[in-house]
């Protein structure tokens, strides 16, 4: 049986970038495959030389193309794409047409290109360089999904990832920013263990388990503290919207940081269509801190779309249930904001442990009482279904 050139690359179709999330085969980066007497070369086109994927990218090409009838073996070639190659990459990930000269208008007038917070002060309207319009405007299909919470330690970032992960084990595309800009804790938790790879053109997120993932910590130098300026914050979240190859996702999680304040602010301007969720413990002095975040997202004109509790419960080995934090938070801030309690998540162990390790407990453990509540919450949000903003993007100076 002689193997088509077309069989092997329709084989191929499946294969994703592991960064991208995009088939290897739309994105260009097949550039031959073909076989003789049941031994298949393929030679790959990588979108930069150091890519700390070649492995996982040969891995994936190698057991896709062993799947096909007939294939005895599988030589992957890799190579590196040329600029013009990496800009119709963009262009695809970014949705936009190919127009490499209105994208380096763009650049030099971003400037600061692989650095994640710049100097500048400037309260400009997302995108307002030439080229470079808000990936998450008023026409966006994306669910911008803002995870906020009175205080720090209530497990807002535990939620943010293990829901993020849940909501792409249901088959969603996903990403999450890390805007939280005390703790900057999601990368470790997600087990995204690269930096994203910058080039000339533009900023990859790396993926952790299907989930793409910026990080403002990205940027900083390690265990520097960082005073942010309203400003300041306001630039690098501009930049991290506008310069990164964010690919469309269905949702974008932002882990913003607990309390309220600059993220906020500028997330009602960059992201016109945000709904909010908070997450409380069961305790009512949580909610009752829980719930300024609330008021703040009432005055920002964003729609606060239900209350998440975490710390619900601890279930003992005999199968009842301990609270150590109190009951009944959760609800009654969702009575007293007009908003469903969406879930639920009990106390384990095991939770803790997955985020220092960086394998999240719905993939280490999804069928535990803890994976089947995330599991549901997801569900319930996108049950939900993305908010009505009747606003139009609002402009702070
Ligand atoms: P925040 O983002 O609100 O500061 P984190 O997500 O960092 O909170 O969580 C704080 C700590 O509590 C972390 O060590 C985390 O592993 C742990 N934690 C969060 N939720 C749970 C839970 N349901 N069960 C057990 N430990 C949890």
């Amino acid at each position: 049986m002689s193997l088509s050139e077309q069989q092997l690359i329709e084989a191929l179709r499946p294969v994703t970038d592991p960064e991208l999330n995009v088939s290897i085969v739309e994105l260009g980066m097949v550039k031959g495959v073909t076989a003789r007497r049941g031994r298949v070369s393929a030679t790959i086109a990588l979108t930069v030389a150091g890519c700390p994927m070649r492995d996982e990218v040969t891995r994936r090409v190698r057991s896709a193309l062993l799947e096909v009838r007939g294939v005895k073996g599988v030589d992957v070639e890799l190579t590196v794409m040329t600029p013009q190659e990496l800009e119709a990459v963009r262009a695809r990930v970014q949705g936009r047409s190919a127009d490499p000269q209105a994208w380096q208008q763009g650049q030099a007038g971003g400037g600061g290109h692989s650095h994640g917070h710049s100097h500048g002060g400037g309260r400009q309207p997302l995108g307002h360089e030439e080229g470079r319009p808000n990936p998450f405007g008023p026409q966006s299909r994306t669910r911008v999904i803002g995870i906020s919470s009175g205080k720090g330690g209530v497990g807002k970032s535990s939620v943010t990832v293990n829901l993020a992960v849940s909501l792409a084990a249901a088959g969603h595309d996903v990403a999450i920013l890390d805007a939280d800009v005390y703790g900057f804790s999601v990368p470790g938790m997600l087990g995204v263990r690269q930096d994203p790879i910058v080039d000339d053109l533009k900023m990859l997120p790396p993926a952790a388990h299907g989930v793409r993932c910026i990080s403002m910590g990205f940027f900083l130098e390690d265990e520097q503290p960082v005073v942010w300026r309203g400003p300041m914050l306001h630039k690098a979240l501009e930049q991290f919207l506008v310069d990164v190859a964010w690919g469309d996702p269905e949702f974008l999680l932002v882990d913003m940081p607990p309390g309220t304040g600059d993220v906020a602010l500028s997330m009602a301007q960059y992201l016109p269509t945000s709904e909010m969720y908070v997450v409380t413990t069961p305790q009512p002095a949580a909610r009752k801190v829980a719930q300024r975040s609330a008021y703040m997202a009432k005055k920002l004109n964003m729609p606060m779309r239900g209350v998440i509790e975490n710390m619900s419960w601890w279930t003992m080995p005999d199968g009842s249930r301990q609270t150590p934090f109190g009951e009944g938070g959760g609800s009654q801030l969702a009575g007293e904001l007009e908003v469903p309690l969406l879930g639920q998540i009990p106390m384990d162990p095991a939770l803790r442990e997955g985020g220092d390790t960086g394998q999240p407990i719905v993939t280490s453990a999804p069928d535990s009482e803890v994976g089947r509540a995330f599991s549901d919450l997801a569900g319930a949000i996108v049950k939900r279904g993305k908010a009505r903003v009747f606003r139009s993007e609002l402009t702070v100076r």
